[in-house]
């Protein structure tokens, strides 16, 4: 199953006319929904605003569980028409409904993330990997998930941040105090986005801070721990400090390469140019894919709901032996990729004939 909603989400298709007066106090919670107009700036401040303002646990769940399905529509929902579904943006800030128990996705790698974004751990003997921090509220659930599953925080060497949304690194400073051995991996784009991204939020009524700057890692490098190679690349586009991460996987005897792209959504796209870098990124990533040696074979998203991950692990708890790796679906990371590319192309084009 392959969904475009991320990339959806937040594409202006028709005129905004929302006013921020039932939002008095802003704030950039989400990943920013800056764009090329003053008042899809604002928009993207009431809709922000939004979701933390109606953050709810008593309320009804608006999803059973975790379908990607119906998520992927609601924000679907969001990008059509331009305004935060009130349930949607409830259901964001709501711990409870947000809550996944940890699970193995391959021998070395579990999920640890909540429903809407996630965080990923890659275990080696010589110490473990985070990818992203969640954020908030969700720092304490990575944490309980980190201490269900066992894992010294010792361990964990290596914190790879994706790009400067507070989705992604917004618990990177909870974290440091935590993680008494982890550098935090980012490039520089991301670095100073984050930064720049908590400086923001300094004005709202949910300010985070960003840790300063440690490995600040380019298009290329890698990262070596206990036989695994984690590579980065830098995929600007969804922001410009998007850097998508590649590591091996481990299925009992097979090894394969996996991908975390870094950012899928075209929500915080702010000129042609970024959509440009966007699809010279997804080019990047279909490279990978295709490549002669050790191919990507697998994506571990940033953003489960893209791509079926809760369907996957479910379809994975039945596995019978001899089964092939649910998550080892080449062909479905290309339709992702290309989905993700049309989407691109196609705001693009929309935003050239304006
Ligand atoms: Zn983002």
């Amino acid at each position: 199953m392959s969904i475009t909603s991320i990339s959806d989400f937040a594409v202006s298709r028709k005129p905004f006319s929302l006013t921020c007066s039932q939002v008095p106090e802003p704030h950039p919670l989400v990943c920013n929904f800056t764009s090329m107009t003053l008042s899809m700036k604002r928009l993207g401040k009431c809709l922000l605003a939004s979701i933390v303002m109606t953050t709810t646990p008593a309320m009804a769940q608006l999803f059973e569980g975790c379908p990607s399905g119906p998520i992927a529509a609601k924000f679907q929902e969001f990008g059509r028409t331009g305004e935060m579904p009130s349930d949607l943006g409830q259901w964001l800030g709501n711990v409870d409904a947000q809550h996944i128990e940890p699970w193995s996705a391959f021998d070395n790698v579990d999920y640890v993330g909540i429903c809407w974004v996630s965080a990923w751990l890659i275990r080696t003997d010589a110490g473990h990997v985070l990818i992203d921090t969640l954020y908030g509220p969700f720092v304490d659930q990575l944490l309980e998930n980190l201490d269900t599953l066992d894992v010294d925080l010792a361990d964990i060497k290596y914190v790879l941040m994706t790009h400067g949304h507070f989705d992604h690194v917004g618990g990177a400073a909870t974290l440091k105090s935590r993680l008494p051995d982890a550098q935090f991996v980012m490039t520089q784009a991301g670095w100073d986005e984050a930064a720049r991204n908590a400086a923001e939020s300094q004005i709202g009524r949910r300010p985070w801070d960003m840790i300063q700057p440690e490995i600040v890692i380019s298009d290329g490098d890698t990262i070596e721990l206990g036989g695994n190679t984690f590579t980065a690349i830098e995929t600007p586009g969804h922001t410009w400090g998007t850097t998508s991460y590649t590591y091996d996987v481990e299925d009992e005897e097979n090894t394969y390469r996996a991908i975390t792209i870094g950012g899928l959504g075209l929500n915080a796209i702010e000129s042609p140019a970024q959509l440009e870098a966007y699809i010279q990124s997804v080019d990047k990533i279909l490279a990978e894919v295709t490549a002669e040696e050790m191919p990507v074979q697998v994506h571990l998203s940033n953003h489960g709901f893209s791509n079926g991950l809760t369907e996957n692990y479910q379809k994975l708890a039945a596995r019978q032996p001899g089964d092939e790796h649910v998550f080892v679906n080449p062909d479905a990371l290309l339709e992702q990729i290309s989905e993700l590319r049309k989407g691109a192309v196609e705001r693009l084009d929309t935003e050239l004939s304006r």
